[in-house]
């Protein structure tokens, strides 16, 4: 009986109040088992067992009827008339009675709830306070016990209601326990099964995109060729519902993804012109098929590129969009753009979509973004839809910190809002867009070839043999020879025999993947394609693997299904130019607009970026496509993109008020965006910075690099100009071919040649900056030192101090610096300067002239972060040491002050001989 007892309270499928009820009324059972001695009475004698035997009956009787609380509560009263009694017959309080008020007081807790707990608490409160109180005032009514019989009962009644509550306690903890190890396993059990949810709807999607992949490709070639006008009508429904099928894998996938939690936001920056023209080249074709007019009203003051997930905004438009065209019969859909600058660098976006359809009636409004629910099911039979765009557009808005509204009126028309704030990339506007400004898209007109490429070979590697014979029917009319592989092995086995000019590889094969057998190419030892571009095939999920694809180093990468045009696009941007031959009525405009996926097929291989404290002439940056990425200036005023948003002649003016100015780096998150940028020109980017402990931004480049797989952060050791040196040298030779880990060699080799030497003119920039302490500052103002700052492995350091005016300092500054004159390379020098004047300059100059000629000077400004450094009046002579790698920037560029159109017609050419590199004049 015990044993079943006990297995009743931990069978967790009975509830958990009803299992503490029967622990509860058990224990209170036990107690008045052992109350029956006390008093030594007929009357307990009779009452009690009546009483357990009552209780039992309650019990059963209210656990069939599923009345625990009725029953609880019958039990607490029978307690509150059963405990006095027993007070007056055993003694009072020379007994062990007021003992088990304590389990009365639990008994009420434990099993009843809410109001009618407090009740009865307070009734038992009440009912023990009369009881000692009657028992004081009227001793007579209180049966009298033997000092040995009270001994006894108090005795015992305090040890058998501390061992009863100690184990109603350990058996409520051990309920405690496994409810909570139960909680914990069904928590588990829920995620492996979302888990398995999830990899249900993401590999359902594959393979259901697959086939759609054959339907589509086979499809898309019976539309290519002559056939009768029914069969051509044919075809374009199969097209038409397998786009619809396509559409509702995507939503069930997004939708289990928003669910899963797993949907992330990639913000990147974005043309917003662009945007908009691809959203309306998709809807405007469809208002017009249905006779609606279609509006269109752009902000023309919203800023040309914005950071933002570009996908996403665009899936949340042609959402709404798609729908106000489904809803409207007669009218106009419109699309408005407005936007309302938040700070300097940021934007809050409004779009609104109108439509003048059937509108959604008042009371079904709170209903229409739930997941699986359309309205108005009567008249929208006839549509098709899920019910599950709005859900996934309103998640989306969110992730994206955005809101969502809409305002409908029944038969009159809908309106819908989205707000979503976004980064400024380049605050130029974007100016009239119009339906005629936007650029056009060849929607509806029939296929016609872009290029042929019959000498051009490339590879298609997919793990499914109908795929392989899509996509080499899809690119049959441009002539190119195709190769097939079905397996990573086997491409990896051709690869070693033959040289192809592109590879499209599918993303999903058994035993090794698209992305493994991409590396194992680059790196195949002996193999014929380690550098040729690949392209991505992927079926395996929605728009996000753009992130993806881009970290691993593909040049691309496109979704299937795809279509014969986009294929021709892909493959077109990776083939050498020498070997297409573009079709003479492709249109050149429609291929550069789809050009946008595949950004990364264009890439250079290698692209040198730096900091916008590099201190370089705007012409060699162009000239070299040097990219840098700009430091803060933060001021009382606010935070600025150096040289982006503050001039350094404006700093200077600002500082020389005494008001604050000092530079920041970039955040990891500002590098990851410039980085992500730069991979969609380069396949390879290598990142110069600063001197890694004289600022942070070396650290932060690092952080940023470690998302992707072909970024490399290297430190200088210098700044300024200085710094600018070792740029120039890398981009000469990434220009020139030289490879990645050459170049990574070969900059950090430079760095102990570099001469980084500043002077500085006031030290109250410095003492601002907590370089030097404020007594040094003013010691250094009243004996009008100028300290020289130089830099030794990465450090800042004051290398000697100068005295005197300015004409002094300059002089012996000079002849400090070109001491060793012999070991100076003499080809190139920047004399880079703060807040400086002409006359001060020249003066400069000539003083260099005298000590140590060059052959090219350039006086460079400092920009406003290293400015804001060393303050007006600084300046440093920077330039290279004689080395082993040998640059010559002799005719690299011509100075600021010579003539521009002299400058064009300096090209410079890099020889690469035997580890040494020399650039001469072209
Ligand atoms: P679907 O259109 O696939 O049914 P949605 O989630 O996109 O699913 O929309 C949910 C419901 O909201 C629709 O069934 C429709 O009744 C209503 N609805 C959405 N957009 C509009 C609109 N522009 N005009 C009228 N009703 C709309």
């Amino acid at each position: 009986m015990l044993k079943k007892w006990i297995a009743i309270i931990y069978d967790h499928r009975i509830s958990l109040r009803e299992r503490m009820y029967r622990i509860v009324t058990g224990v209170c059972m036990v107690a008045l088992m052992f109350m029956l001695p006390m008093g030594r009475n007929v009357l307990n004698y009779v009452l009690l067992p009546v009483s357990i035997a009552i209780m039992a009956l309650i019990v059963k009787f209210s656990i069939r009827k599923n009345c625990i609380h009725a029953g609880a509560t019958a039990i607490s009263v029978l307690l509150l008339i059963l405990f006095p009694i027993c007070f007056f017959t055993a003694g009072g309080f020379y007994s062990g009675v007021p003992e088990w008020f304590v389990i009365c007081f639990i008994y009420i807790c434990i099993t009843l709830e809410g109001r009618r707990m407090y009740a009865f608490f307070l009734l038992c409160m009440a009912e023990t306070l009369l009881c000692y109180r009657g028992a004081y005032y009227f001793p007579e009514f209180v049966a009298q016990n033997s000092q040995k019989h009270s001994f006894f009962d108090s005795a015992h009644s305090v040890i058998l209601v501390g061992m009863l509550t100690s184990i109603l306690l350990m058996f409520l903890n051990r309920i405690y326990d496994k409810e909570n190890e139960l909680t914990k396993q069904q928590k588990k059990e829920i995620e492996e099964l979302n888990r398995a949810e999830n990899h249900f709807f993401s590999s359902m999607s594959h393979e259901i995109r697959t086939p759609i992949n054959t339907i589509i490709g086979l499809n898309e070639i019976i539309l290519r060729g002559d056939i009768p006008a029914e069969v051509a009508e044919n075809a374009r429904n199969i097209q038409g519902a397998s786009k619809l099928l396509l559409t509702l894998i995507n939503d069930i996938l997004d939708l289990s993804k928003i669910k899963s939690g797993k949907m992330e936001i990639v913000n990147v920056s974005y043309e917003t012109g662009k945007l908009f023209s691809e959203i309306v080249n998709m809807i405007w074709i469809k208002a017009k098929e249905k006779g609606l007019e279609f509006r269109l009203h752009v902000d023309s003051s919203i800023p040309s590129m914005l950071c933002g997930d570009e996908v996403r905004i665009k899936q949340v438009l042609i959402n709404l969009l798609n729908n106000a065209v489904k809803y409207t019969s007669e009218g106009s859909v419109t699309l408005s753009v407005r936007c309302e600058r938040l700070t300097l660098n940021r934007v809050r976006v409004w779009y609104s979509v109108e439509d003048t359809g059937q509108g959604v009636k008042k009371e079904n409004i709170p209903y229409i973004f739930n997941a699986f629910r359309r309205v108005d099911e009567e008249k929208n039979r006839h549509i098709e839809g899920t019910g599950l765009g709005l859900s996934i557009v309103q998640q989306l808005v969110e992730l994206m910190d955005g809101e969502i509204s809409v305002n409908s009126i029944y038969t009159k028309g809908s309106k819908f809002v989205v707000m979503i704030e976004q980064d400024i990339i380049d605050e130029k506007e974007l100016g009239t867009f119009t339906l005629e400004s936007r650029s056009r898209t060849n929607e509806g007109e029939r296929y016609k070839q872009s290029f042929e490429a019959p000498n051009a070979h490339i590879l298609v590697v997919d793990d499914n043999e109908m795929n392989l014979v899509v996509v080499k029917k899809l690119l049959s009319e441009t002539k190119i020879q195709i190769d097939m592989a079905l397996s990573a092995a086997e491409c990896l086995e051709m690869t070693q025999v033959q040289h192809y000019d592109g590879i499209l590889m599918d993303h999903m094969m058994p035993e090794m993947d698209g992305i493994q057998c991409f590396h194992a190419l680059q790196s195949q030892p002996g193999g014929l394609c380690q550098n040729v571009p690949v392209i991505a095939l992927t079926a395996n999920a929605g728009s996000d693997n753009q992130l993806l694809y881009r970290k691993e180093g593909f040049s691309g990468y496109l979704a299937k299904p795809v279509s014969g045009a986009l294929l021709e696009v892909a493959v077109l941007s990776i083939l050498p130019k020498e070997l297409v031959k573009l079709s003479e009525d492709a249109n050149q405009s429609d291929i550069g607009k789809d050009f946008l996926i595949f950004e990364q097929a264009q890439r250079i291989s290698l692209l040198v970026t730096t900091d916008s404290v590099c201190d370089l002439p705007d012409t060699l940056k162009k000239e070299f496509g040097i990219s840098v990425c700009p430091y803060y200036v933060c001021t009382d005023e606010g935070r600025f993109l150096d040289e982006v948003e503050i001039r350094v002649d404006e700093l200077l003016v600002h500082m020389a008020e005494g008001r604050n100015g000092y530079s920041q780096p970039p955040d990891v998150e500002d590098y990851e965006r410039f980085f992500a940028e730069k991979l969609t020109e380069a396949q390879n980017v290598i990142h110069i910075t600063m001197a890694k402990h004289v600022s942070d931004g070396y650290y932060n480049a690092v952080e940023a690099a470690k998302s992707f797989e072909n970024v490399t952060v290297i430190d200088s050791g210098h700044l300024s100009s200085s710094m600018g040196l070792s740029v120039l040298y890398a981009a000469y030779m990434a220009e020139n071919h030289a490879s990645k880990a050459e170049i990574i060699q070969n900059v950090k080799k430079l760095r102990h040649f570099i001469s980084s030497a500043f002077i500085i003119d006031s030290t109250h920039m410095m003492c601002q900056a907590g370089r030097i302490s404020k007594r040094v500052q003013v010691l250094c103002d009243a004996l009008l030192l100028h300290p020289i700052i130089h830099l030794r492995k990465s450090r800042m350091t004051v290398g000697g101090l100068e005295m005197g005016d300015f004409s002094y300092m300059v002089r012996s500054y000079v002849r400090r610096v070109f001491r060793d004159a012999r070991s100076i390379d003499r080809r190139i020098l920047f004399i880079t300067y703060a807040g400086m004047d002409e006359e001060r300059l020249e003066y400069i100059q000539q003083v260099v002239r005298q000590y140590c000629p060059f052959e090219r000077v350039y006086l460079q400004k400092a920009s406003s972060a290293i400015a804001s450094n060393c303050g007006s009046g600084s300046f440093g002579l920077l330039f290279m040491r004689k080395n082993d790698a040998v640059i010559t920037f002799a005719q690299a560029s011509k100075p600021d002050e010579q003539d521009p159109a002299e400058q064009e017609s300096d090209k410079i050419k890099l020889r690469v001989d035997e580890g040494s590199y020399e650039i001469t004049k072209d």
